[in-house]
């Protein structure tokens, strides 16, 4: 019997167009399924609104910098991408959102507190 190839197109290149590619091709790969992938990006960078600066020492998030521990999603996704250990834990206790040349205290209770893991 000849084995169909299935031709896939992901439109995008964000953290949504990466993980639908990675898991489609996780599927077809357990599922013995021959996979002809595309993934079209109209940006010269993958990413799309998570970019990471490199600077004086420092990393710089420019979108998203964390998600939320209890988002089991994000958890599966980082343990099968073999990421698990480059996370860090939320560790400073409180968290400031610079506004003009101040630093604001986020409130206690908000999803960011201490639940959020960082990359
Ligand atoms: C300032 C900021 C901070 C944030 N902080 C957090 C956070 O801490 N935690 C969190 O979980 N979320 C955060 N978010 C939300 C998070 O960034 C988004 O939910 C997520 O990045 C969206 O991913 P996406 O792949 O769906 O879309 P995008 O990241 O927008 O990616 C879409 C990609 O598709 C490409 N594209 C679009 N149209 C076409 C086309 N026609 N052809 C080819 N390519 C195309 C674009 O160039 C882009 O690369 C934040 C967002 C912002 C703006």
């Amino acid at each position: 019997m000849t084995e169909t190839m299935r031709k896939v197109t992901v439109i995008g290149g964000g953290i949504t167009g990466l993980s639908t590619a990675f898991y489609l091709q996780k599927e077809a790969r357990e599922r013995g399924i021959s996979l002809e992938l595309t993934l079209i990006e109209a940006a010269h960078r993958l990413g799309g609104k998570i970019q990471t600066i490199k600077r004086d020492g420092f990393i710089i998030e420019r979108g998203p910098d964390a998600f939320l521990a209890r988002k089991d999603s994000m958890r599966t996704l980082v343990k099968e991408l073999g990421l698990e250990s480059e996370l860090i834990r939320s560790s400073a206790g409180q968290t400031f959102v610079l506004a003009g040349e101040e630093l604001h205290p986020v409130p206690g209770g908000s999803a960011y507190r201490g639940i959020s893991l960082r990359f």
